[in-house]
């Protein structure tokens, strides 16, 4: 599908509404008021509702200056002044992000437009706990994105496509296994998700037909289960080498971009990160910190893009402790490394 093709589509599902999007006076979009919308957001935590609300107007500088220090501390006491932020949300276009547990270490993710009321789920492994928190703030649903055809990825797809008359968007290598397709894109296809663009970026190495969904204007990837944090997906159908290119095209985004990913393995991932790399100390600190988070059954995602590229072994093919600790030859080429780093954590 080309990108006028994608746009066709955006302006027919904002032309006839459907059920609560009915419901809502649409604000003037940001996108139509601001010539800078896509600029980079602002960007807040608000560690309560498992939510960022992410900005696209002319306050974006502002707020994402104020709101950088906030996206780095962890802990309860920066929700009130985070939250003060957010209350301004009514004055622009926003983009909010909820993680959704699904099964038992499945993400699903909730993407709500505040200006037009549009809302979105990655991933819904399973329609219940989506259909939970979209009732508890009584939203509808207008679209579902899948990154590959997995059932924990894409259980709930037609659940929610009947109750909600929802388009299912996904790849077309997997048009014909994902359950209620509507919308085929494709590497590279540009979408708009209620006035915020989406890159399609193909990483296969997990599946054939694995995509991942970029928002430029939020820095946010929902990687699936290409990349998690300290880790990246098994095998299953790719070849090592496919799996380094589409690392390599996420590792090309800025580095502090927001790496939402398919589970929530962080804790796991880390003990098998330290026995290749003990020395690395930044990724000690990253692992302590992941398993503080855990203890408090605090999500790890999402993560940033940095930290992945100083942790994650997957992405640090070069790196000679690995290599030493995985007898991994200095001539050996940076698949051949992370098919053996893969193997390794197989069999962890
Ligand atoms: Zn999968």
């Amino acid at each position: 599908m080309c990108a006028s093709q994608s746009i066709h589509i955006r302006t027919l599902s904002l032309s006839k509404p459907t059920g609560m999007q009915q419901l809502i006076s649409r604000a003037p979009s940001a996108m139509a008021s601001f010539p800078c919308s896509r600029a980079r957001s602002g960007l807040c935590v608000w560690p309560g509702m498992r939510q960022l609300c992410l900005r696209k107007n002319l306050l974006y500088g502002f707020i994402r200056f104020l709101s950088t220090p906030f996206k780095t501390l962890r802990g309860a006491s920066r929700s009130l002044k985070v939250a003060q932020f957010c209350s301004v949300s009514n004055m622009s276009s926003t983009l909010q992000i909820e993680l959704v547990p699904c099964l038992k270490d499945n993400y699903a993710y909730l993407l709500h437009d505040v200006d037009t009321g549009t809302v979105g789920v990655v991933d819904p492994s399973e329609a219940v706990p989506v259909i939970d928190a979209l009732s508890r703030k009584n939203r509808n649903l207008t679209y579902i994105l899948n990154t590959h055809h997995h059932y924990d990825h894409t259980g709930g797809n037609v659940e929610l496509k009947a109750r909600y008359g929802a388009k299912v968007i996904g790849s077309g290598a997997d048009r014909d296994r994902i359950p209620g397709i509507d919308i085929v894109l494709n590497d590279g296809d540009k979408w708009m998700f209620a006035g915020h663009e989406v890159l399609v970026m193909e990483t296969p190495g997990h599946t054939r037909g694995h995509i991942s969904f970029y928002f430029p204007g939020s820095r946010a990837i929902f990687t699936g289960d290409t990349l998690f944090s300290l880790s990246c997906g098994k095998l299953f159908e790719g070849t090592p080498e496919q799996m380094l290119s589409s690392l390599k095209k996420i590792m090309s985004l800025p580095d502090d971009t927001d790496i939402y990913c398919g589970h929530e393995y962080t804790l796991s991932n880390s003990k098998f990160a330290l026995s290749v790399e003990p020395n690395n100390e930044a990724l000690q600190s990253y692992a302590a910190h992941v398993a503080h988070l855990r203890s408090k059954r605090l999500p790890t995602i999402p993560a940033t893009l940095k930290m992945e590229k100083s942790c994650n072994p997957f992405l640090r093919t070069s790196s000679v402790e690995i290599r030493q600790s995985l007898n991994i030859p200095a001539t050996a080429n940076d698949a051949e490394a992370l098919g053996v780093i893969r193997q390794a954590k197989d069999n962890f």
